[in-house]
């Protein structure tokens, strides 16, 4: 039976991480500290006994050496998130995003354990070269501009990851996540898709920020955590980088308006300007579109859900908001 370490496993991502690694027989112990993750999320779970959970940080290093030390293998998830967070906490951001994976490769190094570190589409940042592709320059804003220290902090982590595998031989892989989406996601940090239902279902304006011609590509989490597995699972991953999205492209207006139709809403929408939203000269990205070659050819990864059924199911959701029933 492998052993699973998911760190950050109580928030969106790792929570069906885990129940994934569960249902497929795995045993698994979660670390999360509850920064951005919920309790609510992993309440259904404690009743397995192959499920074991600790809150607390990944800062804890001797808790985290001992939990490191009895799986066969690490997702490292905890990190901040959402841009709201990142815009408002920088200091906070930088420091768990670097210290943590600095910890989770350390010690994953002493017995060399598999890492998967995971990476965000923002490092791609400013690049005008569509799709992303793994190998593809990096383009980053100023350090005067605070938004860049997310993809900077999330970089330093690639970095250091790829510079274990090459020098210590330890087997990390990177997994640059693009916009995921689905049920137990909160609006509370920013995400877009949870906060347009959550504010249709209320009837209250759709708070569209810019012009909202600004496009992304939204993953649905079980195709997300489905990878995650498929690149821990195989061997030939380490020492690599790999997108984790669904190249399936829409604005921010038309996803408004779409969510507006689906919830047969009465809102209206309102444009919100960035310097409004976040802060005054937010730079936002005007697309960011993933291209799925590589990860396709090393597991054979494809998306299986669209944008359609992704609404679909967050809108259920969030009629009923509850965790347990909101299984992938
Ligand atoms: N956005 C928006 N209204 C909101 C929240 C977000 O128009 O209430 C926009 C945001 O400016 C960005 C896109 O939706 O262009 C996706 O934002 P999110 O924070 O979900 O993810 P990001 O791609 O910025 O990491």
């Amino acid at each position: 039976m492998t052993i699973s370490l998911v760190t950050g496993g109580a928030g969106f991502v790792g929570s069906h991480l885990a129940e994934r690694l569960l249902e497929r027989g795995d045993e698994v112990y979660i670390l999360d500290d509850l920064s951005t993750g919920a309790i609510n999320n992993i309440t259904h779970l404690k009743a397995n006994p192959r499920f074991h959970y600790t809150v607390d940080s990944v800062m804890n290093e001797r808790l985290l050496a001992e939990l490191v030390d009895s799986s066969d293998n690490v997702y490292h998830l905890a990190a901040a998130v959402g841009v709201f967070l990142v815009v408002e906490s920088p200091v906070y951001t930088i420091e768990n995003t670097v210290r943590g994976t600095e910890l989770v490769l350390k010690w994953a190094n002493k017995k060399k354990k598999k890492v998967i570190i995971t990476s965000t589409s923002e490092v791609y940042g400013k690049s005008t070269r569509f799709p992303f592709n793994e190998a593809d320059d990096l383009v980053i804003g100023p350090s005067s501009m605070g938004r860049w220290s997310y993809a900077s902090s999330k970089l330093l982590d690639e970095f250091l990851g790829l510079a274990y595998y090459r020098e210590y031989h330890l087997p990390v892989t990177i997994a640059r996540l693009f916009n995921t989406v689905g049920p137990r996601q909160t609006g509370r940090y920013g995400m877009v898709i949870p906060r347009f239902v959550g504010q249709a279902l209320s009837n209250e304006p759709l708070t569209v920020f810019g012009t909202g011609q600004q496009s992304r590509c939204f993953t649905y989490v079980k195709d997300a955590v489905d990878a995650l597995i498929g690149l821990m699972d195989n061997p030939a991953t380490p020492g690599q980088i790999y997108n984790i999205g669904n190249p399936e492209e829409i604005t921010i207006e038309k996803l408004a308006q779409t969510i507006i139709a689906k919830t047969g809403s009465r809102s209206t929408i309102t444009y919100v300007p960035y310097s409004e939203a976040y802060q005054e000269g937010f730079e936002d990205m005007p697309r960011r579109v993933p291209d799925i070659e590589k990860i396709g050819a090393a597991i054979g990864y494809r998306p299986k859900f669209g944008l359609d059924e992704i609404l679909d199911r967050v809108i259920e959701y969030q009629h009923h908001p509850d965790p347990a029933r909101a299984s992938v």
